[in-house]
């Protein structure tokens, strides 16, 4: 207190004298209140300089706080206990009293006329966050923590929220009959509950569930939602580079985790499984590769087969009811008659067009069907490359 003229310590000696003579308060809560007159940090060193009554009577509870500040350190060890299963390095404290102790803080600044001081809440946050960073080795982030713990001292409990983690991976499909998306938990529809362990989802046995299942076990995370670049059959089949996807970890316990170029999991393979910052908000554009097998109502014509070139040059309309017409292009085409019946068809076309009904019906224009004058029936479809478009997420 050197630079601080006497002047200012006389002051402000009366002012605390002041207070005193009317209010009980603690080391803590006399420091904050001189705090921003002497331009230092609140603290009880601070307080106890300037608290006359040396020992504060042990009967008499501080006004403001009624002695929360003694308990930071039961709290801390509460807290640090709660954490241990966290992987972090950055956290933001939040802590819940009772509204009086913040009326009484309240009272005690406007009677005194006591201007610019943290009230008794940031404080109280302060002081806990300096006690649980230097002990956790942590560092405090108002803007984007890691973990965050909010105290309520109604209750001596104490809540902790981990930051959301984001992938972006590609997967191949192996096995045919695996669904891409998975049943949500019967008993909770998704939202999580003991009965399914909180992940929200009915069982494993799909591209969602196994992947889910893998992200799971490694962060030891709650939920997981993936953000799918487009979508396939049940009987469909992944190849080349796999779809993209992306993937909201919640919850994650663990955030730094080694995860290896590829890894099998049954029916699929992941591949570039990596952490991301966000994902991408606006839809991602890709084009796929496919290769569609047909079955034909009446033997096909090679002359209108030898039509369906020129579906090239048309924009491809696929009618959603109710909703706006969706436009979409295929970049090429080409085909092979196995028997009077039977086509491959192979194809470039932009993500997002319904296959079957593409082959099947007249929900998008043009379609097979039509153009072979014949009711065609789509039997199977595969995927042999899907690229993202977006110089964002080239991948
Ligand atoms: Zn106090
Ligand atoms: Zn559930």
């Amino acid at each position: 207190m050197v630079s601080i003229g006497m002047k200012k310590i006389n002051s402000t000696q009366h002012l605390v004298n002041n207070i005193l003579r009317n209010y009980s308060l603690c080391n803590f809560c006399i420091g904050r209140l001189v705090s921003k007159e002497l331009g230092l940090k609140p603290s009880s060193n601070l307080g106890k300089k300037f608290n006359s009554k040396a020992e504060k009577s042990e009967l008499k509870k501080c006004f403001i706080c009624k002695d929360i500040f003694e308990k930071l350190d039961e709290v801390v060890a509460h807290m640090i206990e709660n954490s241990s299963s966290y992987q972090f390095s950055t956290f933001l404290i939040g802590s819940i009293i009772k509204p009086s102790i913040s009326d009484n803080d309240d009272t005690v600044r406007s009677k005194f006329k006591i201007k610019g001081v943290m009230n008794v809440k940031t404080h109280l946050n302060h002081e806990i966050g300096k006690k649980f960073g230097r002990r956790t080795k942590s560092k405090l982030d108002g803007m984007d923590p890691e973990l965050t713990l909010k105290v309520n001292f109604k209750d001596n409990s104490c809540k902790i929220h981990s930051r959301s983690l984001f992938l972006y991976g590609r997967y191949t499909k192996v096995r045919r009959n695996l669904p891409q998306k998975q049943d949500t938990c019967k008993n909770c529809q998704g939202k999580g509950c003991v009965s399914c362990d909180y992940h929200g989802l009915e069982n494993f046995n799909s591209v969602e569930g196994q992947i889910a299942q893998f992200v799971i076990k490694k962060f030891k995370s709650k939920q997981v939602k993936i953000n799918w670049i487009g979508g396939e059959d049940k009987a469909s089949l992944i190849s080349g580079n796999g779809r993209p996807f992306f993937l909201k970890i919640s919850e994650p316990h663990i955030r730094n985790v080694r995860i290896k170029k590829q890894d099998y999991l049954d029916g699929i393979k992941l591949h570039d499984l990596r952490q991301i910052k966000s994902q991408p908000k606006d839809s991602v554009p890709f084009r796929s590769k496919v290769i569609i097998l047909v079955k034909s109502e009446l033997p096909l014509e090679d002359d209108l087969l030898k039509k369906l070139s020129l579906i090239k040059n048309i924009p491809l309309e696929i009618h959603n009811r109710g909703e706006k017409i969706i436009k979409k292009s295929i970049y090429d085409i080409k085909y092979k008659k196995s028997d009077s019946t039977s086509l491959k068809i192979f194809m470039l076309i932009d993500g997002g067009v319904p296959i079957k009904s593409f082959i099947e019906n007249s929900r998008v224009k043009p379609n097979i069907s039509d153009m072979l004058q014949n009711r065609c029936t789509c039997v199977q479809f595969d995927f042999k490359q899907i690229d993202v478009m977006s110089s964002n997420w080239k991948n």
